[in-house]
Parts: structure tokens; sequence; C-alpha cells
């Protein structure tokens, strides 16, 4: 039978990690209200009764939240609203309540006029294939029906205390935290007020019209106040957050920027130190560095294919206690519950840095220094983008002086460094990096890369 509620959503919003759109263009409260309906039903046939639902600190969030219960509710879930927080308190009132799964209402990284939904069944992403089979879920229809009411549920000192948990004292540290006015801020400011050393924070105050930045701390620019603090207040670290604060950032003590693949050598060493042998991964954009590295402190390094529920996945199957991405993703299974929290990430680091004689940038300038070019992105046909990694690695087969890896586009390595190429899984657009220990290696790559570029009919992009 055909619900009344049935309902088809604009395709663009059916993506491969979440459900996003832009607020009353292609992403309603309608469409909230069916994605509640529609998951509601899934957890129940999956045997499930409750869902806790988050939501951040965008203007359209408390509404589409209002709606998601509905939505739930409909479908005979109850919905166990934590409120406004950053995403990881969802996902750890997901692991540590009696419920079924986690809904957080959040545009994560994005501009002011996004929004969307994460969503996590039975402590598994739930992601690709799922979200698509969810979309003609509702298209059809098929939903359970049910009146179930909704509760409140106030997480947020639990969570608070549980990140605190396990911090490691040592020195005492001046430390400089910019949230950005993301969801993250009462947070920070509760844990501020309880670690010690001396704290300073700017941007606490959650804002969904992000009048300091754009919340990501990924993009260099967005880094500069929290730069400046590092300076004016003579810090030993500064930590950034994006707008869900599941990206962290981090600044030493000179204002450079650590970035995930770097962060990712200093956490492990610490896991490693008491898991010697364990797996460690990350996604196939990070230095070789962290390949190096993490072999030279015992470990074993995997490279993974770039996508967040892609890295969770792997992480569960490889019982590996330690994950994290280029794009500030971490994932601590060691010692916690193995989803990606920046708060406990930067409280790890703390501690690390705490406990450590030397100084973050003494760690960081202890680590073999390479020269890369950013992550270039460019424009490539939807029809293409697969293709042209595809073609590169039939060009290159066989070939002795390369080493050419395949899990996620092409990473192909020879003397000189290395070069990726892959294909956005969101957008239609080829993503490309290179790396090198000297600056005519680095040039013979990028030449190297624009070569079978072109020879694929791609005109390079600026590689500089
Ligand atoms: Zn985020």
């Amino acid at each position: 039978m055909t619900s009344s509620d049935a309902h088809k959503f604009d395709g663009e919003i059916l993506r491969e990690y979440d459900i996003r759109g832009q607020v009353d263009k292609n992403f309603s409260p309608k469409d909230v209200y069916t994605v509640g309906r529609a998951f509601g039903s899934i957890v129940r046939r999956d045997g499930g009764e409750r869902v806790a639902v988050g939501y951040d600190g965008r203007l359209s969030s408390p509404e589409l939240e209002s709606s998601l219960v509905k939505g739930l509710s409909a479908s005979g879930i109850q919905a166990v609203r934590i409120g406004c927080g950053p995403t990881p308190m969802a996902s750890f009132a997901g692991e540590t309540l009696d419920v079924h799964g986690a809904m957080m209402i959040t545009g994560s990284h994005n501009p002011p006029q996004y929004n969307g939904i994460k969503l996590t069944l039975d402590g598994k992403p739930f992601f690709g294939e799922d979200i698509q089979k969810l979309g003609r879920q509702a298209e059809a229809g098929d939903f359970e029906d049910g009146a179930a009411e909704a509760t409140d549920f106030d997480i947020f000192e639990t969570y608070v205390q549980r990140i605190l948990q396990d911090y490691q004292a040592g020195e005492d540290l001046t430390v400089a935290w910019d949230p950005g006015n993301g969801s993250g801020g009462d947070v920070v400011e509760a844990l501020t007020k309880r670690l010690p050393g001396t704290h300073y924070v700017i941007n606490g105050e959650i804002d969904g019209n992000f009048p300091a930045h754009h919340p990501d701390p990924t993009v260099e620019k967005n880094l500069d106040q929290l730069k400046a603090l590092v300076a004016e207040k003579n810090c030993d670290l500064g930590f950034g957050f994006d707008g869900d604060a599941d990206r962290i950032g981090v600044i030493d003590g000179q204002g450079r920027v650590l970035w995930g693949d770097q962060i990712m050598v200093l956490l492990a060493r610490d896991v490693l130190k008491e898991l010697p042998g364990a797996t460690i991964i990350a996604d196939v954009k990070a230095s070789q560095v962290f390949v190096d590295e993490i072999k030279r402190m015992g470990g074993v390094p995997l490279i993974w294919k770039t996508g967040h529920s892609l890295i969770k996945s792997k992480m569960l199957e490889t019982g590996c206690p330690l994950a994290g991405e280029m794009s500030a993703h971490i994932f601590f299974k060691h010692g916690y519950y193995g989803f990606d929290d920046a708060l406990y990430a930067a409280v790890r680091l703390l501690s690390i840095v705490a406990r450590d004689d030397e100084s973050l940038a003494d760690m960081r300038d202890a680590m073999p220094q390479m020269l890369n070019t950013p992550e270039i992105r460019f424009d490539c046909p939807e029809d293409r983008k697969f293709k042209v990694a595809e073609e590169v690695q039939a060009r290159l087969a066989g070939r002795s002086d390369v080493d050419v890896l395949t899990i996620d586009g092409v990473r192909v390595t020879n003397d000189d460094g290395w070069w990726l190429l892959r294909a956005s899984n969101t957008q239609a657009v080829l993503v490309a990096r290179c790396e090198s220990s000297t600056a005519e290696g680095l040039e013979r790559l990028k030449a190297q890369l624009t070569e079978q570029l072109a020879a694929s009919g791609i005109s390079a992009p600026d590689l500089s």
C-alpha cells in the first residue's frame, strides 16, 4: 500500500555519504520529514524502537529537527532528542544510549544556506546504496505506520565528562581554540573550563550565520584568526573545528598548520606504544611520510579509499585502533568508539604535547619535510571521471619504473615521490595531488601527471 506520505527527493540531495542540500531550494522540512518516515521504517524493520536525534547551530536546524522527529514518530520510532551540539555528540548518543541509530541535522563545513542529515544505523555508517534505497522507498511510500512519542535527553554533561576522562595531564599548556561559531562551541567552552592550563576561546558562541569565518579548518585562510590568537597569547598550540566539530584544525606554536596526515603521525605514536604492530589507516591522499613514520614506529600503515564511511567500514573490518583522513576526520577506536570526534582528538593530542618534552613545533619539524601540491580539484564530465583513472592505469601497466596503487583512482609512486589522480565521489570533479622530497622531483611528477591527463584528452589544471 502506498502511503500518502510518498515523496520524491531532488536526486542531488541523496549523496554518497549523507543527505544534503540548500535549504528552501532543494532541501525542505517536507524532505526531512520524509527522511524520518523512511529511516524510521528501516529502523523498525531492523528491530529497533528508538533513534537519537541531534542538530547543529544553523538557523534552519531547529525547524528541520522537528520535522525529522515528526517523521520518525509517524513511523512508530521514538526520537531521543539530544538537542543542539556537535555531530560527535549525536554519535556518542548513538553508541551509549539504548537506541538503534543516530541522526544528525547538520550542514557540517558548508556555507550557512546548506543543511543536511548524517545517519548511522546500528553502529554502522549508513551510506552509498543505503541512501539511494531510502530515496526509492520514500518515493514508493513504503513506510511503517505508528505514533511514537519523542523524548528529550540531556547528554551534554556525560559527553563532556567522557572526553575529559581520557586527558592525561603533564605540563600545563597555553592553548587557543576556535570552534568557528559552530555547534561544538558549548562543548569547547565546557572542556576548556576544566582542562588544566590556560585556554583562550574565540568564536565560541554558536551562530548559524558564521560571522567570523567559514567553518572549515581544512582551508588555511579560515585559520587566520586562530593563528593570530596563538601569536598574541604566545600559545603552545591552537585548535580549530568545522561547523559540527567532526573535523579538526591544528596550529603549532609558530603558527604553522599541521595537516591531517601529520596529526595522524603524532596520534599514532601513542597508540602504537600500547598496541605495537597495529594497523593505522589513512586515505589515499596521505603523504609518504605517514607510511614511512607508521612503519618506523612499528605499525602497519594501510592506505584506503577517501570517504568518511569507507574509512569507517574498513576500520570495523580490520579492527584498526586509529584512522584518519586528509580532510581531518580522525577516528579513535583506541580508548573510544571508532567514530570521528574532533573534540576527542584534540584532547588526545593535547595529552601528547603536555607529556612530551618537545613542543608541537619541534615534533612537526622532526618529521621528514616534503614538498607537495595542495589537493587540486578540477572539472571533468561525470561519465569520464572514473574512466580517466582507469585509462591511466592501463597505460602504466607493466612499467617497471612506477608502482601503481589502484585502491581509489591511481596513486603512482616512483623515485621522485608520488602523484594521485582520483574521481570525487560526490562531484563531477577529478582530484590530483603530487608530493616529492625535492623541487625538481615535484616538477617531474607534475609533468608526468599532465602528460597522462593529456593522453586522456583532459587539459591540465594549474598544478602550481
Ligand atoms: Zn563536519
